[in-house]
């Protein structure tokens, strides 16, 4: 089983927070599309016949496109990628603001069946803080109108921890998801990454930082509540009610092989990465020219281990044995696991590691500290 991500580059304004690769500048969006539908057709022996399973828009905003755009990234697909179309996970990541019942009956014409939507939160104090393009009237109005149009399949993006999220409007917000029903959330911490609006406003004073005790009350808060409303935690920053978790997401996680398709998109065969270059305009000269703009690292062994115990230890499936003696790690795994287990950290059932509730709070540093060094 197989994946295609496509990584759209345009958005409407940039976000204080986000250090995606974007333009916000639409000139080139046709040109764009032409170009990746090239890339498309060039990268058809990328996944070895494999059938795909998954298809993600992500980006970047891709509720950008519209329906002709998205015919025709489908048409190149079943021409030249083996699919089994019935079974096919379409996932759209959508802005609340492009979401008008005009934009979502345009959606519904699609073979897309499945929307993740970027609220982050319903406060406009949080919305504005973010810089977001949409107002919390927007957020609220944007999911009632797709289930009113049918799309069951649903998943929305809220982030904890800003200065501007009191523990009571985290409460709300995760209140407002189990009113709609929603079946999958998405929720991370604000992170202020280098070179972005936020870092600029938190190293002058202008924004405070996040508050490490605030963030990590309202992670836990969020891990009590959803489990309360039914939902499985089946990846740190994922939660889902039985039967909907994101096909794409937990192939991912699970190792299969995924095509990325796009300015910086990532692709993985299995024993190599290779990623885009994280530009359009050179994007766009070089598919312009027959040629893919990526580079290229062969995984060593050592990085796939460091990189199963990094993503399986995240999940509710946990990391097993049998894989990890496949790449050779099996008695340094086991040696450096063993005070996690005494602390109840981590606990084995036959061959499989998993993060108790405690080690769910210390995730990537218990993975790290499993880590071997790359020779
Ligand atoms: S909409 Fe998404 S990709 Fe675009 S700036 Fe905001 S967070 Fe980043």
């Amino acid at each position: 089983m197989a994946g295609i991500y496509f990584h759209i580059p345009f958005c409407k304004q940039a976000c204080h927070y986000c250090n995606f690769h974007f333009s916000t500048s639409l000139k080139y969006k046709d040109e764009m599309v032409a170009a990746m539908l090239r890339e498309l057709e060039l990268q058809q022996a990328y996944l070895s016949g494999e059938p795909v399973e998954t298809i993600y828009f992500g980006g970047g905003t891709p509720s950008l496109l519209d329906r002709r755009d998205l015919d025709l990234f489908f048409d190149k697909i079943f021409k030249h990628y083996p699919t089994r179309p019935d079974e096919l996970e379409i996932t759209l990541e959508a802005n609340p603001d492009d979401l008008t019942p005009q934009k979502i009956r345009e959606l519904r014409q699609t073979l897309v069946n499945r929307f993740s939507i970027g609220i982050q939160s319903f406060s406009e104090e949080d919305l504005k803080f973010m810089n977001r393009a949409h107002n919390a009237r927007e957020a609220l109005a944007c999911v009632q109108n797709v289930q009113d149009a049918g799309f069951e399949n649903l998943t929305v993006d809220l982030i904890y921890g800003s200065p501007t999220t009191s523990d009571a409007q985290w409460a709300a917000n995760l209140q407002q998801v189990f009113d709609f029903e929603i079946p999958h959330l998405s929720s991370y911490c604000l992170t202020v990454e280098e070179k972005t609006a936020l870092a600029h406003f938190v190293n002058t004073g202008k924004a405070r930082p996040v508050d490490e005790e605030q963030a990590a009350r309202q992670f836990e808060f969020l891990v009590k509540q959803t489990e309360a409303q039914g939902f499985e935690h089946y990846e740190i920053s994922n939660f889902a009610k039985p039967g909907w978790h994101s096909r794409h997401n937990s192939s991912y996680w699970k190792g299969a092989k995924y095509l990325g398709i796009g300015p910086s998109a990532h692709s993985f065969d299995g024993l190599s990465r290779q990623w885009n270059v994280a530009n359009n305009a050179a994007y766009l000269r070089s598919l312009n020219e027959g040629k893919i703009p990526f580079e290229k690292e062969i995984l060593t062994p050592e990085q796939r281990y460091n990189e199963y115990v990094m993503t399986s230890l995240r999940t509710m499936w946990g990391c097993d044995l049998k894989k990890i003696d496949e790449l050779g790690f099996e008695s340094h795994f086991l040696k450096n696991v063993e005070p996690y287990l005494s602390e109840g950290i981590v606990e084995r059932t036959e061959s499989v590691f998993k993060l108790t509730a405690k080690g769910k709070f210390l995730a990537d540093g218990v993975a790290s500290e499993l880590f071997v060094e790359n020779e």
